[in-house]
Order: C-alpha cells, then structure tokens, then sequence
C-alpha cells in the first residue's frame, strides 16, 4: 500500500520534504487547482495565472521523473474544488498507508489539513517544511524570552549559523549591515536592465485563457504576463539578476522612477514562494558574485538581508503569532479603503503610479509598497483588515505569511511594535528625495499644509497627534513630538484643518 502525497501550489520544488522517500511505484501524488484556494481572496489574475501554469509544468517535471500523478485542472468536469473533496476522491478509489503533506505556509490551510485525520481515519504526516532557512521552532528559541524581536539580531544569528559572509566569527567588511549606503536615488538617464520575460507557451496559454474566462472580475491585467513558471526560467532570472541587476541592487535599493516598475530588484519573491528557488541558493549565489569581485559588499549584504534575514524573520513572526496576529489594530484604525487604491485615479502621482503598475504587473517593489502604498494607509488610518485584504489579492507573491507581518508589522504598526521599533510614518520629502514622482503631481511636495500642499506631509503630522496617546512614549518619536510642540498655533491649526478635510473627502468618495 502506497502514500497519498499531496503537494499544494506553493510547494512546487522537487526536493519538498513531502516527496522525501516518495516510491514511484507505489504512491500517488495529488495536485489540484482548487475554487476554494483561487478565490479565498480574489487574487490578481496573474498571480493565479503563475500559480496554475507552475503547477502545470511541474507536474510534468515529476510524471518526466516516474511518478504517478493525479491532477485535477481547474475547468474539469468533475473537479469538486476543495482539498478535502479532492482527497477524499482518491481515498474511495484506492486504499491508502497515509497522507504525506509538507507544512503549509498558511494557517488557514494547516487548519483544513489538520482536519485530514479525523474526517478521514487515516495518519497524516505532516513534514516540516525544509525549504526555510530557520525552523519555526528554532525561530520560537531565539525569540524565547527576548523583550524585542528585532530583525536585525536574528539576521546576524542566521548569518553566523549560515556562515554567510563572515569572516570568522566578525561580519565581512567589518559591517554587518551597510543599510545607510543604500539609499541613492536613481536619475531618469540611469541605465536600467530590461526585466526577464519569458513567452508564454502553449501550457501557459491555456491557462491565461482559463483565467480570462473564470475569473474576470478579479484584479489586474493579464495580458503582460511574462512570469516564470519552471525553476529553469525561475534560475535564469535569478541569473538575470546576479548577472545584471546586483551591481547595483545597494545603491539604489530605495530609489524609484515613474515608469520604471522593476528598477534594480531582484524579482524573484514569486519563485521563492513558490518553490521554484530556494532561498540558499539565491544567497551563494550573490555571495559568490561578490567573492568574484562582480558586486560590492553593500550591493551583496543588502541583497542577502532581505532574504536570510528580513524572508526568515517574517515567516518566522507569522507562525510565532498566529491567529491572533491577524486581528492586530493598534491604532484602532477604522477608515475604508479609498476606492483609488483599485484603480489609481487619484491626483496623487507617486500613488497613482504604483496603483497603476501593480495592475499592469502584479508587482510593485519593496519601497512602493512600504513608503507609498503602506505609508498612505498608516497615515490615512485605514482598517488593516481591509489593507491587508487588498495586499494579499494584488501582489503575485502575496501569501499570507509574509504580506501579513508586512502590512500589520512593518507598514501599519497594528501589532504595537512587534516587527518594527516605531511606525514608518513618513511625510512627502522621503518620496520626493528617492523618486521623480513630485514633478508630475497636481500637489506641491515643498507645501505643508493647504489645498495644494502634498497631503503626505499634513497627514503625517496628523497622524502623529491623532496618535499621540498611544505613541508618546516611544522614546525613537519624542523628537517629531518636540518638533510639533514647538510649531506656531496657527501651523498646527492649519495642519489639522487640512488633515480633517482630506480626510472627510476620502470618506466622501471625492476625487483626491
Ligand atoms: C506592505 C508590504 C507588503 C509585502 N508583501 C509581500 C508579499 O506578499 N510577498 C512577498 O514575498 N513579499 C512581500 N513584501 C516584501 C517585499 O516588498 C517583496 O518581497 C519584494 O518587493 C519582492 O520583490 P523582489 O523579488 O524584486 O525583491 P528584492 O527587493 O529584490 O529582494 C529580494 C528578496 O528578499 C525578500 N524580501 C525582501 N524584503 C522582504 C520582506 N520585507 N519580507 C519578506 N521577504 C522580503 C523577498 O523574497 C525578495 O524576493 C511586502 C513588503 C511590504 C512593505
Ligand atoms: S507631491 Fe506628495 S502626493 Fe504628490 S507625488 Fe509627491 S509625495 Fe506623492
């Protein structure tokens, strides 16, 4: 009697620990394109697009590799479009040893999963899953008894234990962390490497034809799709990147440019989440282009942060925290999401940009998302049910274990300073020093208050009063509050005037 071995979409690597001892002969691998997955959240069209077409594809891989696979696609007839319905199809077909599953990234579906074993009578394994650099249990040992989760310690941890970038036991360079050298802005005349993009193929557009007619009233374009969908496209973007992108990734790793969605990044967030990278080799790989001589050490360290320490960190804060993480609203903040948020018809060019580009690419880099997206919802004080909500749906490597400690960790400050030592609220200025987004927009970047003054720099300091009691004691803002105490009566009257009537227009629905 053989396994039943189930492999969800984000588990998409051949070495996933639920195929570890997996008998070609005997066992059955089950995939399948559910309604109750694609829907949850109505996803951007190329997100599901990515998802199906990678599942595809690798499904293939593994039949090429012996195995006997069931895959039910998401238009056949008889698909009953649940995991548990899936399951237990197969289960009344054929007798089975037990259920193989690798842990899923989210908790909802660990919860489904857990109920595998009653409903069915049979063991289920679930396996860890390996394909993190920090187990959830050695990520819960480090945390243990710390009065604060800070990255930046766990990094240096990780790093050691890795042995990334280290000289002995001291950091290369001298520096474990060369942050403050990356923040240049770049110019329109910078010279900026074309995105990977690959061709859809005839396994690829079928699946761009099932997602136009199922699920049109989803989010997004779909006609520029060019995402990956094999780890061997998968490994030539990341090559893309070693190769042509990370000389520069340091420098200007916060700088953003109208029309310029990909800037220097990296791009590949929606492979590792999927499992078609794996986040060590990404690592080695920056880490030999550096001991080459083909990077320098800001451009490398940065890059090898984001992924062993900030995409660690984060999974990490998820498992830590849930459930209870997702209901986290420290500020209690009530406001809707403004209606431009889905289609960029706002006057505000840096949020129209980044609205727009998220359409057409289900894509926008980390800086859009944390100090335009992220920090207008903090400012405008909007409930983070519904930021997190359109996080997850618009991004294609949204999954809930990374966006949500994003969003109410780093962006909203809504777990009360667990991810982030104080909010990332920020005025016009840090978006007018790293973009040219202020030379398009109908507001003035160097006004403060009034009409046509920017409303990132009246927000900011509204949201910093309107939050006063629950912030004053967080010694990294005494500052800005000494600074706003200093501030003519008349100033501060002004600021909140235009604050209260911005704001009502939000909740009017008015053209802003
Ligand atoms: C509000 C908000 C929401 C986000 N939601 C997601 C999400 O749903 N899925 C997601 O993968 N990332 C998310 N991020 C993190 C980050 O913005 C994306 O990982 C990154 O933009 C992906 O593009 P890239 O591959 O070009 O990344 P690069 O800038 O080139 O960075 C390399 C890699 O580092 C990792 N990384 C960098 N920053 C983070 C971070 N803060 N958390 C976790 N991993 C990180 C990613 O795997 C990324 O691919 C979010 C950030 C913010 C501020
Ligand atoms: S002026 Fe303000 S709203 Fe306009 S682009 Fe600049 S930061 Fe954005």
């Amino acid at each position: 009697m053989g396994n039943l071995i189930v492999i969800l979409g984000d588990q998409l690597s051949h070495d996933v620990s639920s195929l570890d001892g997996a008998d070609v002969n005997h066992d059955l691998i089950l995939m399948c394109e559910v309604h109750e997955e694609a829907t949850y959240v109505k996803h951007h069209k190329q997100k599901i697009a990515l998802i199906f077409s990678a599942m595809r594809h690798f499904a293939r891989e593994l039949v090429d590799r012996g195995f006997i696979i069931q895959y039910t696609k998401f238009d056949a007839s008889d698909n009953t479009h649940s995991f548990l319905n899936e399951i237990s199809r197969q289960l009344e077909q054929k007798s089975f040893e037990k259920i193989v599953v690798t842990h899923p990234s989210e908790y909802r579906v660990l919860q489904n999963i857990y109920s595998w074993s009653t409903h069915f009578q049979i063991h289920v394994d679930v396996r860890e899953d390996t394909r993190f650099l920090c187990s959830m249990k050695s990520f819960a040992d480090w945390a243990q008894g710390r009065k604060q989760l800070r990255m930046e310690y766990f990094y240096r941890q990780m790093r050691y234990n890795y042995n990334i970038l280290m000289d002995g036991p001291s950091p290369q360079g001298g520096k474990w962390n060369y942050d403050l050298a990356n923040r240049r802005p770049a110019s329109t005349d910078s010279y900026i490497p074309a995105p990977y993009c690959s061709e859809p193929d005839a396994i690829t557009q079928e699946v761009l034809s099932l997602v136009s007619e199922h699920f049109a009233d989803h989010f997004g374009d779909l006609d520029t799709f060019h995402f990956a969908v094999t780890r061997a496209q998968a490994l030539q973007v990341l090559n893309h990147f070693i190769e042509k992108r990370l000389l520069y990734f340091g420098d200007f790793q916060d700088a953003m440019l109208e029309g310029e969605p990909w800037m220097y990044h990296a791009h590949i967030s929606f492979y590792l989440n999927c499992g078609l990278l794996n986040p060590l080799e990404c690592i080695q790989a920056a880490e030999d282009a550096y001991k080459c001589g083909k990077a320098p050490l800001n451009a490398v360290e940065g890059f090898i942060r984001q992924i062993l320490g900030w995409r660690e960190y984060i999974r990490g804060i998820y498992w830590l925290k849930m459930p209870d993480y997702a209901e986290q609203n420290f500020f209690s903040a009530k406001r809707n999401l403004p209606e431009f948020y889905w289609t960029g018809n706002t006057k505000m060019n840096c949020l129209r940009q980044c609205v727009h580009e998220t359409q057409q690419n289900a894509y926008a880099h980390h800086i859009q998302r944390l100090m335009v997206l992220g920090n207008f919802a903090l400012l405008a004080g909007i409930d983070p049910k519904q930021v997190n909500e359109w996080f997850l749906i618009v991004y294609a490597d949204a999954y809930e274990w990374v966006e949500l400690p994003n969003v109410t960790g780093m962006i909203l400050f809504a777990d009360g300073g667990v991810v982030a030592s104080k909010p990332y609220a920020s005025g016009g200025a840090y978006i007018n020093k790293m973009s040219n987004y202020c030379k398009n927009c109908t507001y003035n970047i160097s006004k403060k208050y009034g009409k046509d003054a920017c409303p990132f720099n009246y927000l900011y300091w509204d949201f910093l009063q309107r939050n006063r009691h629950q912030l004053n004691k967080n010694p990294r803002i005494a500052m800005m509050y000494k600074t706003y105490d200093r501030m003519p009566q008349d100033k501060k009257a002004a600021i909140a005037e235009s604050a209260s009537s911005f704001l009502s227009n939000i909740d009017l629905g008015e053209d802003i």
